[in-house]
Protein backbone atom coordinates (compact mmCIF):
# COMPACT_ATOMS: atom_id res chain seq x y z
CA UNK A 1 0.00 0.00 0.00
CA UNK A 2 1.67 3.61 -0.62
CA UNK A 3 2.47 5.54 1.78
CA UNK A 4 2.34 8.88 0.23
CA UNK A 5 -1.20 9.95 0.76
CA UNK A 6 -4.28 9.36 -1.33
CA UNK A 7 -3.62 12.14 -4.02
CA UNK A 8 -0.36 12.61 -4.26
CA UNK A 9 -0.31 11.38 -8.03
CA UNK A 10 -2.79 13.89 -9.30
CA UNK A 11 -0.87 17.15 -8.32
CA UNK A 12 3.12 16.39 -8.74
CA UNK A 13 5.62 15.35 -11.15
CA UNK A 14 7.27 12.17 -9.46
CA UNK A 15 4.14 10.26 -9.28
CA UNK A 16 5.28 6.74 -8.29
CA UNK A 17 3.21 5.15 -5.31
CA UNK A 18 6.50 3.63 -2.75
CA UNK A 19 5.49 1.86 0.46
CA UNK A 20 8.42 0.73 2.52
CA UNK A 21 9.84 -2.92 2.62
CA UNK A 22 11.97 -3.22 5.24
CA UNK A 23 14.49 -0.42 7.49
CA UNK A 24 17.77 -1.31 6.70
CA UNK A 25 19.78 -0.44 10.48
CA UNK A 26 21.84 1.67 9.77
CA UNK A 27 23.73 0.03 6.52
CA UNK A 28 22.52 2.24 4.01
CA UNK A 29 21.53 4.88 6.81
CA UNK A 30 17.79 4.41 5.41
CA UNK A 31 15.01 2.00 4.12
CA UNK A 32 14.62 -0.26 1.32
CA UNK A 33 11.01 0.43 -0.23
CA UNK A 34 9.44 -0.30 -3.51
CA UNK A 35 8.25 2.18 -5.96
CA UNK A 36 5.90 1.84 -8.78
CA UNK A 37 3.56 3.21 -11.12
CA UNK A 38 1.26 1.52 -13.78
CA UNK A 39 4.50 0.33 -15.59
CA UNK A 40 6.73 -0.74 -13.64
CA UNK A 41 7.92 -1.95 -10.31
CA UNK A 42 10.78 -1.84 -8.14
CA UNK A 43 13.28 -1.88 -5.02
CA UNK A 44 15.22 0.98 -3.78
CA UNK A 45 17.59 2.09 -0.63
CA UNK A 46 16.40 5.28 0.49
CA UNK A 47 17.84 7.29 2.79
CA UNK A 48 15.59 8.76 5.63
CA UNK A 49 14.35 12.14 4.76
CA UNK A 50 15.44 14.57 7.51
CA UNK A 51 12.30 16.69 8.53
CA UNK A 52 11.08 16.54 12.12
CA UNK A 53 7.91 16.97 12.99
CA UNK A 54 7.62 20.66 14.09
CA UNK A 55 5.03 19.95 17.23
CA UNK A 56 6.90 16.85 18.38
CA UNK A 57 10.49 16.51 16.71
CA UNK A 58 9.79 12.95 15.52
CA UNK A 59 11.66 12.17 12.45
CA UNK A 60 9.54 12.02 9.14
CA UNK A 61 8.73 8.18 8.22
CA UNK A 62 9.30 8.99 4.40
CA UNK A 63 11.86 8.86 2.19
CA UNK A 64 14.50 11.74 1.54
CA UNK A 65 13.01 13.29 -1.26
CA UNK A 66 9.57 12.20 -1.06
CA UNK A 67 6.90 13.81 -3.43
CA UNK A 68 3.87 13.99 -1.06
CA UNK A 69 3.87 15.52 2.39
CA UNK A 70 5.76 14.28 5.55
CA UNK A 71 4.51 11.71 7.34
CA UNK A 72 2.67 13.59 10.04
CA UNK A 73 0.78 15.75 7.15
CA UNK A 74 -0.42 12.13 5.24
CA UNK A 75 -3.46 10.96 7.01
CA UNK A 76 -4.49 7.16 5.35
CA UNK A 77 -7.78 7.83 3.97
CA UNK A 78 -8.96 4.66 5.18
CA UNK A 79 -7.96 4.84 8.69
CA UNK A 80 -9.40 8.32 8.95
CA UNK A 81 -12.78 7.21 7.83
CA UNK A 82 -13.18 4.06 9.94
CA UNK A 83 -12.58 6.31 13.00
CA UNK A 84 -14.49 9.26 11.72
CA UNK A 85 -17.35 7.05 12.12
CA UNK A 86 -16.30 4.84 14.96
CA UNK A 87 -15.80 8.86 16.71
CA UNK A 88 -19.10 9.60 15.90
CA UNK A 89 -21.10 6.87 16.89
CA UNK A 90 -18.70 6.03 20.14
CA UNK A 91 -17.25 9.72 21.08
CA UNK A 92 -16.40 8.29 24.62
CA UNK A 93 -14.00 6.12 23.26
CA UNK A 94 -12.10 8.83 21.48
CA UNK A 95 -12.21 11.75 24.11
CA UNK A 96 -8.94 12.57 21.98
CA UNK A 97 -10.35 13.64 19.34
CA UNK A 98 -12.45 16.52 20.90
CA UNK A 99 -9.14 18.36 20.48
CA UNK A 100 -7.02 17.48 17.42
CA UNK A 101 -6.92 14.16 17.13
CA UNK A 102 -3.74 13.01 18.57
CA UNK A 103 -1.15 9.83 17.21
ZN1 LIG B 1 0.61 6.58 -4.12
ZN1 LIG C 1 9.54 13.98 5.05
Amino acid sequence: LCELGEDHENHKVDADHAAMLWDEGGRYGGAVWVRWNTERAELVPLPWCSALDPCNEEACGLFAGHPSGHSWEVIDPTDEAITRVLAEQYPHLFPERREEGGG
